[in-house]
């Protein structure tokens, strides 16, 4: 079966459940708090109307789901995707209240999604879908409420289309209702580039416990976006070879390796990775089991399953996209001696640098690239060293130990506020 057949059939929402059992097991939590921990707190699901260029209306689907508050407001991305489900918005609801509390930043989960392909839309029509959708959400979002950013086909300008629309509704202008802004509505420095840099971050600190020398390592990525091309860009600029990255339009390799700087130039002007001079054309799933040393999925979920786990070459697969692996996948990549760096660890540089832009525009006062870099180093280094100690402790991989770490958090937090009434 195919990768995308295979990640199709698995429910990203079964998949986060069972992670989250997993470690409650380990953590012996008590029943009542497993149930509560186990279901999102809300989940808000809007059909709107927008007016097409051509004069017709179309309804589209969204939703909107805070997954646990304890710890502060909802935090998580917006998504526009032809897949996007429920599920699959309640899935990445919850990962992102354990990645929050595994880095240490005072936030509670959310995350939204809009069914949609936004590439058949023209700029117009993603301006409206994008304000009409901010509309709909608009009893659920706010600077102390919930706290939307970028995703998987959104970016600075969806943000700051949300940030207008917001402000217009509450009559004054509201930064911090949103993150990954652009700099001038109040975006902070290195936003754009945080889930990379904390990704590469994690991959410095994975290669120096393994005692991988990173400028012999060979990297392939999956997916060439946001988080994808600039972990390509920033290993390269470490030294490392760039053998393999792809996109949604196909796959390319050179064992020799190649400059990611140059494929950006090349997809900016022909939509797409494949066709670089010097590479060859391979799927998305040969990719995944090259020869290589270290593998950063970067795409969407459910591509490292039982089907291809035992095919995986690469000693390091840094998790720079939300659940690309199952549980099944897991245990082999485990036993085949894989060290996975798990997505609520290697991706949270993204919510960290929003958690840093968040607290610059509630204070007036912007930092310089140099002190968030520094601010974004010492986190995701404290939060890699208290994983890795766990997973060392507990004896188990280092996802388990990550969730272990921060559902022991969400669940402290949440039981000493007490059940309310
Ligand atoms: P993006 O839209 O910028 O890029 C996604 C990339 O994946 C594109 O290059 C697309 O062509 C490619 N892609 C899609 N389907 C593919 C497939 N089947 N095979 C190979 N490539 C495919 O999105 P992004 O923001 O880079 O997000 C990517 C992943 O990183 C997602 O899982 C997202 O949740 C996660 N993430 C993003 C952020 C962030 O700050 N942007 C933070 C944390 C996690």
């Amino acid at each position: 079966m195919a990768t995308e057949t295979i990640a199709a059939s698995i429910n990203p929402w079964h998949v986060a459940q069972q992670q989250f059992d997993l470690a409650a097991t380990h953590l012996d939590l008590s029943p009542g708090l497993r149930k509560v921990l186990r279901e999102p707190k809300r989940e808000l699901t809007v059909h709107f109307p927008v007016k097409m260029d051509d004069g017709t209306v179309e309804v589209f689907t969204g939703y909107r789901v805070q997954h646990n508050l304890s710890r502060g407001p909802a935090k998580g991305g917006i998504r526009y995707h032809q897949d996007v489900s429920l599920d699959e918005v309640k899935a990445l609801a919850m990962w992102m209240t354990w990645k929050c509390a595994v880095v240490g930043i005072p936030f509670g989960g959310g995350k939204g999604g809009v069914i949609v392909d936004p590439k058949k839309l023209s700029l117009r029509e993603v301006e409206g879908l994008t304000r009409r959708f901010a509309t709909e959400i608009s009893i659920l979002i706010g600077p102390e409420r919930d706290i939307p950013a970028p995703d998987v086909n959104t970016n600075s300008q969806t943000m700051a289309w949300i940030m207008d629309t917001y402000s217009m509704h509450v009559g004054y202008t509201a930064p911090a209702v949103v993150t990954g802004k652009p700099i001038p509505l109040g975006g902070s420095e290195g936003r754009n580039e945080a889930t990379a840099q904390g990704a590469v971050y994690t991959i410095i600190d994975a290669a120096h416990h393994l005692g991988m020398d990173l400028t012999k390592c060979r990297v392939a990525v999956q997916g060439f976006g946001n988080a994808g091309a600039i972990a390509a860009q920033l290993m390269f600029a470490q030294g490392s070879k760039i053998i393999a990255v792809s996109d949604s339009t196909g796959a390319i390799h050179r064992p020799e390796g190649f400059d990611p700087n140059s494929v950006l130039v090349w997809k900016q002007k022909h939509h797409s990775v494949v066709g670089f001079p010097g590479t060859r054309e391979i799927s998305n799933a040969e990719l995944l089991e090259l020869d290589c040393d270290v593998l950063i999925p970067a795409a969407l979920e459910n591509q490292i399953t039982a089907a291809n786990a035992g095919k995986i070459q690469a000693r390091v697969i840094a998790e720079a996209a939300n659940g690309p692996t199952t549980p099944e996948a897991d245990e082999i990549l485990y036993k085949n001696g894989r060290f996975v760096i798990p997505d609520i660890l290697c991706n949270a540089g993204g919510v960290t640098v929003s958690y840093f832009e968040w607290v610059q525009d509630l204070d007036r006062d912007f930092w310089t690239i140099e002190h968030v870099n520094e601010k974004l180093h010492a986190v995701m280094t404290k939060a890699f060293a208290s994983t890795l100690d766990m997973s060392l402790k507990e004896r188990v991989n280092m996802r388990t130990a990550a969730y272990m770490l921060a559902v022991q958090r969400v669940a402290d937090a949440t039981s000493v506020r007490g059940l309310y009434p």
